[in-house]
């Protein structure tokens, strides 16, 4: 980080004092415990940077041809339990109504990141289509599709809070001018979720995209472990983190979202056995070759079905100078994956704070992402994440 606060920073800080007033207005008013809690979670930071929340994704429903895609299955009456699964999502949106939700989404994903009490840098996450090895579409499998275009918009119209984060698939025949074209428009983020994406970040066909990304400095921001929402066979395997080693040495930055804290892969290292991803990923983090250059985020780590080990070890074992915050929002607003009773049971919070942390859940379910990760603390040592976590910029790590 600059010793200094940038021009982006201040520009940022002024105009999120403006549009955040507003917003901060509308909401009502925390309970004194509820905003002693919030005010803790930013008293140490560092008032000079903005909060960093690295994993936010875009989603669309093609409206107005804004090019973004959900595959009819997902909202289909013949598939009961997708449509389940994503009215769960459209609801975690706080979209009211589906008439306008493409506009609506990022409405109020704006407004919740502007009234953090600080400025927010949000990282807004482009989603490529799932393709063929030969390089064409895979409609299909494609789950969902958020085109780099719209994120680059999305950034140019609320440039206080939003990043474009772009997504690319390296089978693409035009992956690398694509690549180089964001890259052009200052992107410095790319987003892959391989089991989704049918990505292999292993494969050597993908070395020349790889070393492109290196040249121009771009980061990989990419899923690892299982994918629940990934019903394709074979494809939990592409999340394996050891395939990650193929762009780590060629030298690309890697950030493995939600430090691959869910699932079982094969240990590659040790054919016919099986190991945890979140312990394969350790294994490469443990590795001295790949210090500054490879990164977890803490996106999706307190969710119910991904306690407690990864994220106990996280707080035991001071990784912190290699943690990023995230959120993968709009899943913290999915009840049904946050259960704050059991990290209660767990004693990483305490009850008060329990209370205090529902009713910043009611009130605005990204600044509860973050609130809580603050709160956490290792049951054993009281020790909690390093406050550099949380404002740790992705741009700052490529080098
Ligand atoms: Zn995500």
């Amino acid at each position: 980080m600059s010793p200094r606060p940038s021009r982006w920073f201040r520009c940022c800080l002024a105009l999120a004092l403006i549009l955040g007033m507003a917003s901060l207005a509308a909401a009502p008013p925390l309970s004194p415990a509820a905003q002693s809690l919030v005010d803790r979670a930013f008293a140490d930071l560092d008032p000079d940077h903005p909060v960093v929340d690295v994993h936010v994704h875009a989603i669309g429903l093609g409206q107005d041809g804004d090019g973004t895609f959900v595959n009819p299955e997902k909202l289909s009456p013949r598939h009961p339990v997708k449509r389940l699964e994503t009215n769960l999502y459209l609801k975690a949106t706080g979209v009211k109504g589906l008439a306008h939700f493409d506009r609506d989404y990022l409405e109020v994903l704006a407004a919740r990141a502007r009234a953090f009490p600080r400025p927010l840098k949000v990282y807004l996450l482009a989603m490529d289509r799932a393709y063929h090895p030969d390089g064409t579409p895979d409609p299909a499998r494609t789950e969902f599709h958020v085109p780099n275009a719209y994120v680059l918009d999305a950034a140019a119209r609320y440039p206080d809070v939003f990043v474009p984060v772009a997504s690319i698939h390296p089978a693409r025949k035009d992956a690398i001018q694509e690549l180089e074209a964001c890259a052009a428009k200052g992107v410095r983020l790319l987003k892959w979720l391989p089991n989704a994406q049918a990505i292999d970040p292993a494969d050597p066909r993908y070395d020349a995209f790889y070393r492109r990304m290196k040249e121009l400095g771009v980061v990989l921001l990419t899923h690892a472990g299982e994918e629940k929402a990934v019903a394709v066979k074979g494809a939990q395997a592409l999340g394996n983190p050891l395939r990650l080693r193929r762009p780590l040495d060629l030298g690309v930055t890697v950030i493995v979202a939600h430090c691959a804290s869910l699932g079982r892969n094969e240990d590659l290292d040790h054919p016919g056995k099986a190991a945890s991803n979140f312990e394969l990923f350790l294994r490469l983090m443990d590795d001295p070759k790949y210090r500054g250059r490879l990164y977890g985020d803490l996106s999706a780590i307190t969710q119910v079905n991904r306690l407690p080990r990864p994220l106990m070890t996280l707080l035991a074992r001071d990784l912190d100078d290699r943690l990023l915050n995230g959120s993968d929002y709009p899943l913290p607003g999915v009840d049904l994956v946050i259960w704050t009773r059991r990290l209660v049971a767990l004693k990483l919070i305490t009850r008060a704070e329990r209370r205090a942390l529902n009713e910043i859940w009611q009130a605005n379910p990204l600044l509860f992402d973050f609130v809580l990760k603050r709160t956490l603390r290792n049951p054993r040592t009281g020790r909690r994440f390093a406050p550099g976590v949380f404002q740790r910029d992705p741009v700052a790590l490529s080098g």
